[in-house]
């Protein structure tokens, strides 16, 4: 063990489920239409973002909490509904004049505004939870800790967080930068007995961790994906399982091993292990240019590695700053109340300043043209916040993008324990 602290409380940690639900518990209950996805969101016919028209669809035999929409829209789009199979889905079309994408990793709204796509990060996770760690794992218990335990070396990790009950989630992380679908290349994906997953993660000689890609034609592969170049036998897949490890690390991934199986599937089926590629947004390249009335939040806006356990902190703190200009922009159009001076959440005084001064212009210009809807008002008053919103969302989003990489290179580099250990003593 290279470091060891009990911390002061300053960091504290919740439960994803507590925080749902203390976040959802202010919201009220026909703000959240559980079900419906987002298909697509497209900028309406003139393009100058006024209005987005977005299509969900619900899962099969869905029928309560739909959105509301116009229902001649959903009569029209209701002929587009999967005939083919026994159960339908329907799909409903809704125009909106704001659009904030909080759709995660894979967001459907991200299009509208960039180009750039999620690319891999070299990182391979399984995601493990022992229940009860505390009353049947005692020698684990004492190892894991009260808080948080990481565990670094030979490329690979094993991250521990105490969760709610005595048990412990921990995330397993394999590094390969050269095969995105490792899980199925070395077979992990259609394992269901314990002593053959141990195997090939825990045994001397089940990896690949030679470098041999010298050998390899890179020219001849540029335009084949993963998968395709290693069918043409020109790329070797690198990765190295848990079999330097010590004893109590290697103890607690065959107890999550034997944990998983020991849960199977409501037919009765043993379920493979998971273990899923994980994606960031490139690092220096999250900026998009500002189109009016749609913009992002979350790993939307800057998905990154979980390796400064940032992701949650900046989503929530981009809402609340895009709360907080909506409000804003609300309240002068509808109130007409200036919001920033009685906001105690919202952002720097400059900005509050250059906000305020926006308001009173929008304000002579709303005196000016009273026959101006309000719709218009309201979208014209939130813009500038918006950019605002966005150019400061992006600037923190950059700055832990970076400092998660920095990680993620120091977490799976060379003699990356003490590294590690280092920056938590620095903390
Ligand atoms: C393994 C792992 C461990 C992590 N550990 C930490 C940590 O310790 N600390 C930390 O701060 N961060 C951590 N993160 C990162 C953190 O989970 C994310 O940054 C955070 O959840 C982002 O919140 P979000 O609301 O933007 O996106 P998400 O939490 O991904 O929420 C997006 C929501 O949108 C919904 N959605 C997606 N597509 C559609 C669609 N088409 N239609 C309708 N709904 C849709 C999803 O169902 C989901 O509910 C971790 C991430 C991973 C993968």
């Amino acid at each position: 063990m290279l470091w060891s602290a009990e911390g002061d409380g300053t960091r504290p940690e919740i439960s994803r489920h507590a925080l749902t639900k203390l976040l959802l518990s202010r919201l009220p209950g026909e703000c959240v239409r559980w079900g419906w996805k987002l298909v697509s969101a497209e900028a309406d016919e003139d393009g100058k973002g006024k209005g987005y028209n977005l299509t969900f669809s619900t899962p099969p035999s869905q029928s309560q909490g739909q959105p509301q929409e116009q229902e001649s829209e959903r009569e029209q789009t209701k002929e587009a509904t999967t005939a083919t199979t026994a159960i339908q889905t329907e799909t409903i079309r809704i125009k909106a004049d704001l659009l904030i994408g909080a759709d995660g990793a894979w967001s459907r709204t991200r299009p509208l505004l960039t180009p750039t796509t999620p690319q891999y990060s070299g990182e391979q996770m399984i995601i493990a939870t022992i229940p009860d760690l505390n009353t049947r794992y005692p020698a684990l218990e004492a190892f894991v800790g009260k808080g948080s335990l990481i565990i670094a070396g030979d490329g690979n990790a094993a991250i521990g967080q105490r969760a709610a009950g005595g048990a412990v989630r921990f995330y397993f992380v394999i590094s390969s930068q050269d095969d995105e679908d490792l899980a199925k290349t070395i077979g992990l994906d259609y394992l269901t007995r314990p002593s053959e997953v141990k195997e090939l993660l825990l045994e001397r000689g089940r990896d690949n961790p030679e470098n041999i890609s010298a050998t390899n034609n890179e020219d001849e592969n540029e335009s084949l994906g993963g998968q395709d170049k290693k069918k043409k036998g020109k790329i070797t897949t690198h990765w190295r399982n848990f079999n330097t490890w010590g004893s109590l690390p290697k103890s607690l991934i065959s107890t999550a091993i034997d944990e998983h199986f020991l849960h199977p599937t409501a037919d009765k089926l043993a379920k493979p292990i998971d273990m899923k590629p994980m994606y960031m947004l490139p690092v220096g390249k999250l900026a998009w240019p500002h189109r009016a009335g749609a913009t992002l939040v979350g790993d939307a806006a800057h998905l990154m590695t979980p390796f400064a356990g940032e992701g949650v902190n900046l989503a929530m703190r981009d809402a609340l700053d895009l709360a907080s200009a909506i409000g804003t922009a609300w309240d002068v159009t509808y109130n007409h109340e200036n919001h920033d001076d009685d906001d105690d959440n919202s952002n720097d005084s400059g900005h509050q300043h250059q906000h305020q001064q926006q308001q009173r212009q929008q304000e002579e210009q709303r005196s000016e043209s009273s026959q101006e809807p309000e719709r218009d008002i309201f979208l014209g008053t939130l813009d500038p916040l918006l950019q605002d919103f966005e150019k400061e969302m992006i600037n923190r989003g950059e700055a832990a993008a970076e400092e998660t990489w920095t990680n993620l290179q120091l977490f799976f580099g060379e003699d990356a324990a003490r590294k590690v250990a280092s920056i938590f003593q620095q903390l």
